[in-house]
């Protein structure tokens, strides 16, 4: 097996997050010399962190421009340890952080990037990417002959490591090689972050219900009224208590930007399907939604699948759905509501 680089950056707190975790696992998994290549503004959390993960070298960039998720430093970060390590497979998670620094490294070092990738594993001799194309219509496994190899794993597709030490005792103390790095001359700089109000968080990606509004909830109901405000109570009142992420369908969060009765809690970040997102959760119930193929494409990874709708000719009907009920979405998530 080559030789592998895990690239991972540190969070806010300095610790190493769920995404590099998970990167780890697989690199790990590959069976290769693994070398991690850290980047922050300090690393010695994240050094301590994963110590005993059998890595046979650890490298870091560090200083308080690499603390900064920023396009110049990271990639000039990154690259130096890729020549550092010189090996010929280099991992890293999708983050937004290195999803945009490493395609441009991949170049510099006259290699090959693939991103978006759901399991990087030995097929054979050859470690081989999985990756889904067309919108998560169709599953590719691929390998390249180029290198260095930069791959990107999408969040949520293994399971992070665990944090067991490989030698008793080896927690905690990791030798960490500096690589220095003069800081490029940037033209960004990072002001802070803007967050949404905690309970104004529809989207998590970790919750196990995802809960899909459509355009249903804002249309007249059976008395020819629109009950919008009603539906966004519902909506939100689930959310809460199952602590669901809320997904959308595209009908439903272009009527916010139309101008008509509209839910509040649902913006474009919601959207669900192939001009959309796809979510990773064990549960989708989705509500007043049609179940068209643009917007259930976005299901791919979504394991169980249940639907309400009025209509027993929908979408859902035709093999999208594990279970669908043929009800008013309004009265059964009052009832689900209450049961909550
Ligand atoms: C290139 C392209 C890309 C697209 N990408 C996406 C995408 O990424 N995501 C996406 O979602 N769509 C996408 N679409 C649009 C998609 O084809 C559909 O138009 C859209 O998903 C329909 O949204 P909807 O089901 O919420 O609304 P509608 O089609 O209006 O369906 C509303 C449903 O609510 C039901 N309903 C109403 N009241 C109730 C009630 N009280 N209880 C239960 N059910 C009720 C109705 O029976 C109906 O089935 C795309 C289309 C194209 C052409």
């Amino acid at each position: 097996m080559e030789n592998i680089l895990l690239l991972a950056h540190t969070e806010a707190d300095g610790s190493l997050g769920k995404a590099g975790l998970e990167a780890l696992a697989t690199a790990l998994g590959l069976g290769g010399a693994l070398t991690v290549g850290l980047v922050g503004a300090a690393i010695d959390a994240a050094a301590g962190q994963i110590a005993g993960c059998g890595a046979v070298r650890f490298l870091a960039v560090t200083g308080d421009a690499f603390g900064q998720p920023r396009y110049a430093t990271d990639a000039a970060a990154a690259e130096a340890l890729c020549r550092a390590a010189d090996c010929q497979i280099v991992l890293a998670a999708g983050t937004s952080r290195w999803a945009r620094a490493l395609p441009g490294v991949a170049y510099r070092l006259g290699g090959r990037v693939d991103t978006h990738a759901t399991c990087l594993a030995m097929l054979g001799e050859a470690p081989a990417v999985t990756r889904w194309f067309y919108r998560q219509r169709m599953e590719a496994v691929l390998s390249r002959s180029q290198r260095p190899w930069v791959v990107l794993l999408d969040p949520g597709c293994v399971a992070p490591w665990s944090g067991t030490p490989s030698a008793p005792g080896t927690a905690g103390t990791a030798t960490v090689e500096a690589v220095s790095v003069e800081p490029p001359a940037t033209r960004t700089t990072v002001t802070g972050y803007q967050s949404p109000k905690s309970d104004e968080q529809t989207i998590r990606p970790d919750a196990k219900i995802l809960l899909v509004a459509g355009a249903g909830w804002t249309k007249k109901q059976a008395d020819g009224a629109v009950h919008a405000a009603e539906a966004e109570q519902l909506i939100l009142a689930f959310l809460r208590q199952a602590q669901a992420s809320l997904g959308g369908s595209k009908s439903v969060v272009d009527l916010s930007g139309e101008g008509e009765a509209v839910l509040h809690c649902m913006t474009h970040m919601n959207q669900v399907g192939q001009t959309g997102s796809t979510p990773r959760h064990a549960k989708g119930l989705s509500t007043c939604c049609h179940g068209e193929e643009p917007h259930v494409v976005g299901w791919r990874f979504v394991n169980q699948r249940r639907a309400i709708n009025l209509d027993a000719g929908c979408g859902w009907a035709r093999g999208k759905a594990d279970v669908l009920y043929v009800a008013d979405a309004f009265e059964v998530m009052r009832h689900v509501n209450a049961m909550l």
